[in-house]
C-alpha cells in the first residue's frame, strides 16, 4: 500500500472534501396515483408501469 509522504494541510483536506455532497434522489409523480416513486421503477402503491398494471399493489 502506499505511504503518504507529506501531510496535507486542513484547507487541502476541506477542499477535497467540498466534492463529496450527496444530491438528492430523483423521485417521479406517479401517472395514475401521483404517489412518489423513482425512476424506471413500478410504483409500489398502485403496481402501474407505464401507464400498465404490471402487478398486484403490495398492501
Ligand atoms: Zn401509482
Amino acid at each position: 500500500m502506499a505511504v503518504p509522504r507529506n501531510r496535507h494541510s486542513n484547507a487541502r483536506k476541506n477542499t477535497k472534501r467540498a466534492h463529496h455532497a450527496k444530491t438528492p434522489r430523483n423521485l417521479g409523480r406517479c401517472s395514475n396515483c401521483a404517489a412518489t416513486v423513482l425512476p424506471h421503477h413500478v410504483c409500489q402503491a398502485c403496481g402501474m408501469y407505464a401507464k400498465k398494471s404490471v402487478m398486484e399493489p403490495q398492501s
